[in-house]
């Protein structure tokens, strides 16, 4: 256990139980933190908080409890059944995959916990969480009660929530794990998908597409394994289209629209830069009823923002372009350091270019499976938007 005392006047965000102590903010450490343990004092010694040490981190430590309590194996198993109580309020039959913990919204902060049918991948996601892994695990075991748990660290690339898949390694058939979401089968590949295997944070998205696509066409845009797009053939979409540049997502697509007898023509899987792709579609003058456009995270450091907000506006332009008059595009942006009000203002800048007007008929983020704790706003990672070109 290692304790982290903090300098003067450095004290206010761990007293308003802000989970993040960033190290600027620690004037020495005593101790040895080997165990990811680390105690927060402040300038007079006075006890804060516990958490998880990530010494290698600019967030030092991940706070778990600010009144006292130690951070040992019952408080892992009372905070995971809290978080299945919560889970089986809000989860509707006919759903199998769905996150049992979503780090600081459970106030587990560092790490997740999500379920696909009987199986059940824990991500360490920092250097502290790493160290406990052993606890954590027996906890998932004993609370979930899955036939097969998968450990998986992230912590190296703990804030980019979405990596690029430069893998493209054949996923083995073990690794791919059937569940449902709404009576659709769909498939996590948990030891070399991105995130936990699949992007359960878009469900509700998904579902509100399918009560959208009857008799339209929709063009998934950054597609992953194309659940939007099994999403909309099910509500009767007359076609839709994946575009990825990940072969292996690509692949995991088809066999999900094979899995749900869904259409999977060859010209319906189209691996390419999601860029290039849009530039060519816009020189064709195609129009599409409904586009998907759910980039990976532009913005993985603060220095990245300027850059990312080009690229989201960019790909906004482009998309916007190809939206048929009276169609829909959902807009998305998983960057959590580009705030929600920021990506509006760049998405509505991205319309004044492209010279169409869209109207924002509703928003929506992750569903309630991935809670938001309120001391922890910045765990609002996922931002969409439905806008609507007006026709007319
Ligand atoms: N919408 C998906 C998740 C998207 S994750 C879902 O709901 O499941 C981001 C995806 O974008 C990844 O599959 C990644 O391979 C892909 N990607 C990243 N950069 C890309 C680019 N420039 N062109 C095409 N695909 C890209």
């Amino acid at each position: 256990m290692i304790r982290l005392r903090l300098k003067p006047g450095r004290d206010e965000s761990v007293r308003r139980r802000h989970p993040w102590l960033f190290s600027g903010a620690v004037a020495f450490r005593e101790g040895d933190g080997s165990d990811g343990k680390a105690e927060v004092v402040d300038a007079r010694g006075e006890l804060l908080a516990r958490g998880a040490y990530s010494p290698d981190s600019q967030i030092i430590a991940r706070l778990w409890t600010f009144d006292g309590l130690p951070v040992d194996a019952d408080l892992f198993r009372r905070r995971f059944l809290a978080a299945r109580a919560l889970r089986e309020r809000f989860v509707s039959v006919g759903t199998t995959g769905y996150r049992l913990v979503n780090s600081e919204g459970d106030r587990c902060p560092g790490l997740l916990i999500d379920r696909y049918g009987d199986v059940a991948v824990l991500d360490l996601l920092t250097g502290g969480t790493a160290r406990w892994e052993a606890e954590l695990a027996a906890a998932a075991r004993s609370v979930f009660a899955p036939t097969r748990l998968i450990v998986r660290s992230s912590a190296a690339t703990q804030d980019d929530r979405r990596r690029d898949s430069s893998r493209e390694s054949r996923a083995s058939e073990s690794d791919l794990v059937w569940f449902s979401e709404n009576n659709l089968k769909l498939v996590a590949d948990v030891a070399l998908g991105q995130k936990t295997g699949f992007f359960l944070d878009q469900r509700d998205n998904r579902s509100r597409l399918r009560t959208l696509a009857q008799g339209r066409t929709v063009l998934n845009l950054f597609s992953y394994s194309g659940a939007f797009a099994v999403a909309a053939l099910a509500g009767g979409a007359l076609r839709a289209v994946d575009v990825d540049s990940s072969e292996a997502a690509l692949a995991l697509a088809r066999r999900q629209r094979v899995a749900n007898d869904l259409p999977a023509d060859d010209a319906d899987f189209v691996r390419a830069d999601v860029f290039e792709d849009l530039r060519s579609r816009v020189e064709r003058q195609e129009h599409w009823d409904i586009v998907i456009c759910d980039p990976p995270a532009f913005a993985k450091k603060r220095s990245d923002v300027e850059r990312a907000a080009r690229g989201y506006k960019d790909v906004n332009r482009l998309a916007m372009t190809l939206v048929a008059p009276g169609g829909l595009l959902l807009t998305c942006s998983c960057s959590g350091l580009v705030s929600a009000d920021l990506f509006q203002k760049i998405v509505f800048s991205a319309s004044r270019d492209a010279g169409i007007p869209f109207s924002m008929v509703a928003r929506a983020g992750a569903g309630p499976d991935h809670p938001v704790s309120l001391d922890c706003p910045e765990g609002e990672y996922l931002k969409g938007m439905w806008l609507w070109r007006a026709g007319g």
